[in-house]
């Protein structure tokens, strides 16, 4: 654990100082106070990098993708393709026509969903979630369950928020098609050891969705050493515009799949009486597409491979470690999820505070938090909670911060306990 001395404020591994000056809004104060942002799980902010190039892109540049032979579509469309071979080099696939832009997590689960289980899962056949699920990658599989005549089975989850591996291997069967979970836990931080539930997921002939919306901005990815079959992420969780992100997916699975959503470029031709479809990832792909944001997209894969993956690791490792151990010295306060593998999210709860006037309390001192049930209800009810409040930290962060959040917590504490 980070000793929670002063001299040790300063960490060896990445220099913070400077890189919040990448981030304009960290400068601001709110209610008069400087702005303490803690709330990177829900969405991050937009360091200058991605800022200008959208600006940039949508004064100079901009045109529409893949249809005009004149030079502002080659361009944005020259743009586009870019940031998918980003996208490919950061999720660690050599083939970038694996790589599907949609608008984020949510829409990728759910064309998986959709288009998997059209093509792959009949009656009577079985698909697996985990307790500790976003809403995101819990809906979309139960409403296939009532279309297909489907079963959805959910791994348990331990006391301190792990998921339960003997438990989940008696649920794989013959039946099961594919197991859908996080990589990391946004309602508690838990990183899950997705490589094993692949190996075991795969030994069945099952196949496995991999929700990375928490995992993207923290963790260096190899889809193809994960071996999984579908990987999502959200550009906005990873410094990135909003509206846009996408999906991994192993190829020979994506040429199997029929499109989810249709109409333009997804199409290799169309007469009145029949359509062929284009290859993937344009399969997947129909509209207009959100350029600007792919573009901006881009930028952010540029800003956060500059500083590192492996150092944002580390270092937002040391902000959960001096967090939990400050947030523990808040009288009362309960850590919610105390997994041995987690990512940089400390949810935690108070008897006598409830999450909500934590939020309101903790916005008075300038720090943005998030209370509620993080789209993960379920989650809640396992932990017997209503709601949790949420600090969930990224590497523009700083121990100072933390400290101030617990100090806050202690005077909420003291006005509602008298
Ligand atoms: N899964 C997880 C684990 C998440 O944290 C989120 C966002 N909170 C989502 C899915 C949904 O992502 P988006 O809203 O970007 O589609």
């Amino acid at each position: 654990m980070a000793d929670t001395n002063v001299t040790d404020k300063v960490s060896p591994i990445l220099d913070v100082d400077k890189i919040r000056q990448d981030f304009p809004v960290l400068s601001k104060t709110i209610h008069g106070k400087p702005l303490i942002y803690l709330d990177n799980g829900a969405t991050t902010q937009k360091p200058w990098a991605v800022i200008n190039r959208v600006k940039e892109f949508d004064s100079d540049e901009y045109g529409t993708v893949r249809r005009g032979a004149y030079k502002l579509c080659e361009d944005s469309t020259k743009y586009y393709e870019e940031t998918r071979q980003k996208v490919a080099d950061l999720l660690g696939t050599p083939n970038k026509n694996e790589i599907v832009f949609t608008s984020g997590t949510t829409q990728s689960i759910n064309l998986v969903a959709h288009s998997f289980s059209r093509r792959f899962i009949n009656e009577g056949d079985e698909i697996i979630i985990s307790n500790i699920e976003h809403h995101a990658n819990t809906v979309p599989w139960q409403i296939v369950c009532q279309e297909r005549g489907a079963k959805l089975k959910v791994i348990p989850v331990s006391d301190s928020g792990e998921l339960i591996m003997e438990e989940y291997e008696k649920l794989l069967s013959d039946k099961t098609r594919i197991v859908a979970v996080n990589h990391v836990s946004n309602a508690l931080g838990t990183v899950n050891p997705v490589r094993e539930i692949t190996e075991k997921a795969h030994a069945i002939g099952a196949k496995v969705l991999i929700d990375g919306a928490q995992s993207t901005p923290h963790l260096k990815l190899n889809v193809k050493e994960l071996d999984c079959d579908f990987y999502t992420f959200s550009g906005h969780k990873m410094y990135g515009p909003s509206g846009i992100g996408g999906l991994y997916g192993r190829m020979e699975l994506l040429e199997e799949m029929p499109p989810y959503v249709t109409g333009g470029d997804m199409i290799m031709q169309v007469t009145l009486e029949k359509t062929t479809y284009a290859k993937p990832p344009a399969k997947f792909e129909a509209g207009t597409p959100p350029i600007s944001q792919v573009v901006g997209l881009g930028a952010a894969i540029d800003y956060i491979t500059n500083i590192g993956l492996d150092k944002i690791f580390d270092y937002e490792l040391e902000l959960l470690e001096y967090g939990t151990e400050v947030l523990k010295q808040v009288p009362g306060l309960r850590i919610i999820g105390n997994a041995k593998d987690k990512a940089s999210i400390i949810s935690f709860y108070h008897d006598s505070v409830h999450p909500h006037d934590i939020v309101t309390l903790m916005d008075q001192e300038g720090i943005e938090l998030r209370g509620g049930h993080h789209c993960a209800q379920p989650t809640m009810i396992r932990f017997g909670v209503p709601a949790t409040a949420r600090a969930s930290m990224s590497f523009y962060n700083k121990k100072e911060e933390l400290d101030a959040l617990a100090e806050a917590m202690k005077k909420a504490v003291k006005m509602f306990e008298g």
